[in-house]
């Protein structure tokens, strides 16, 4: 009987193994949603059996559930991570994370219902669901660090070991080893569950991970082609990204630069933007907005062509930078607007700035016809203008049209022009 459930359990895990990584290798006709959803559908089941369903090998009483179906699943995840990178793998580790928390949540709301009888006597088993959601939630929490860690591990692992399957095989066997400590304590606790089930289970998780990495090495051979290229970035940049750390921290840092002309950029004025603004305002110092606008730019591209315009707006760039202060925070807004913000700027002086800068522009910076390139520039200043980044812009705008429509090459200010 117990040879039977072993035959058993080497088939679920090839035909588990197999299936996962044709939908893993096929990713790019069949779209990687395929794979991620299998893994979540899996999931439950597994969680399901890891609760009820346990049978006898020689080595003890275990679940396929957890030995079989919840070691592939590491095993898939690190796969993932290891033809994609930490920024893909780490999509279905916060589903699955999430996913179960909405699980369990939704429960609680399904136990508040009258339920009507059906025939037969059948009924939901509503403690159960409820013992099980919480198992979920621990088990859940395990995945997310498992998840994790076993990609951390595997990455570690390459400064000491070349052959991938090796790496593969260790990390899975470290992660499976904390995993069952983990799990199997609130089993322990929870429901009593006596200290052979855990032996039963470690070596079958064990076992399974030797499954799976024979598996691995043969499907390796296979895929020749495929680049499986070790990744060379560091333990902690993995980590933030796994985390989405590293999105917020390109945020803060934000790449930040505008391409083209190297001031920065819009992204990088709108996180910055507020910040001054509500700094200055603090301090109960002014604080200056001061927007540019070439004139007829349209005009440039038309006549001298998209590229040859490129340039003189690099130009502008370039000479927006050399005019304005290092503490002045100048980004492109859009195609040949600037802004700058001058914290510490009342208007007057604000004005002066502008003033120069136009000035600046129409000596130094000439279309490629040779002739001056001039600009329109409006300025507002917080708080008399207004207390917000966008009402500052709003009045800076106001004026900047003002400009436009005076005559263009002209700063306006609150009182009109300079
Ligand atoms: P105005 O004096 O009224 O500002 O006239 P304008 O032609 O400059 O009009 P507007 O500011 O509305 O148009 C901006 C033009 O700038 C439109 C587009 O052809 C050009 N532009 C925007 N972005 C880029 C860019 O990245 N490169 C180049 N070469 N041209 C751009
Ligand atoms: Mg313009
Ligand atoms: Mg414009």
């Amino acid at each position: 009987m117990q040879w039977l459930n072993l035959g058993l359990f080497l088939i679920e895990a090839v035909v588990y193994f197999s299936v996962m990584t044709a939908f893993l290798h096929f990713r790019r006709p069949l779209g990687l949603g395929v794979f991620l959803a299998a893994l979540g559908v899996m999931h439950f089941m597994e969680t399901y059996l890891a609760a009820v369903f346990y049978v006898q090998l020689p080595f003890g009483t275990v679940s396929p559930g957890s030995s079989v179906f919840f070691a592939g699943k590491l095993m898939m995840i690190l796969m993932l991570y290891i033809k994609e990178d930490a920024a893909t793998v780490r999509q279905p580790i916060y589903g699955l994370f999430l996913g179960n928390l909405l699980t369990v949540g939704i429960a609680q709301i399904l136990q508040l219902h009258a339920a009507v009888m059906l025939p037969g006597g059948r009924a939901a088993d509503m403690g159960f669901l409820d013992e099980m959601g919480w198992l979920m939630v621990w088990g859940t929490t395990i995945l997310y660090i498992d998840a994790i860690a076993i990609i951390l591990i595997y990455e570690r692992l390459g400064r000491f070991i070349e052959n991938i399957v090796v790496r593969f095989a260790i990390s899975g066997a470290i992660i499976l080893t904390f995993d069952q400590i983990g799990f199997f304590s609130v089993l322990h606790i929870l429901l009593g569950v006596p200290l052979p089930v855990f032996f039963g289970g470690w070596y079958a998780k064990l076992f399974a991970v030797l499954i799976y990495s024979t598996l691995f090495a043969v499907y390796l051979k296979i895929d020749q082609n495929d680049r499986w290229s070790a990744s060379s970035r560091q333990i902690k940049d993995i980590f933030h990204d796994l985390t989405f750390r590293e999105r917020y921290q390109a945020l803060l840092a934000k790449a930040g630069v505008d391409g083209l002309t190297g001031v920065l950029d819009r992204g990088r004025y709108e996180v910055d933007g507020p910040e001054l603004v509500r700094k200055s305002l603090a301090m109960r110092q002014s604080i200056s907005m001061v927007i540019v606008d070439a004139d007829h730019f349209k005009d440039v591209n038309d006549r001298f062509g998209h590229q040859r315009g490129d340039a003189v707006l690099k130009d502008l760039a370039a000479c927006l930078s050399k005019s304005a202060r290092s503490s002045d925070h100048l980004s492109r807004f859009g195609g040949e607007e600037f802004v700058l913000l001058l914290s510490e700027t009342d208007h007057e002086k604000a004005l002066e700035v502008a003033e120069r800068l136009r000035q600046d522009i129409a000596a130094f910076v000439s279309r490629p016809d040779g002739t001056a390139l001039t600009v329109s520039v409006g300025v507002a200043t917080g708080p008399d203008d207004g207390r917000t980044l966008d009402l500052l812009l709003s009045r800076a705008d106001e004026r900047l049209y003002q400009a436009k429509n005076n005559g263009r090459d002209r700063v306006h200010g609150r009182y009109g022009k300079v």
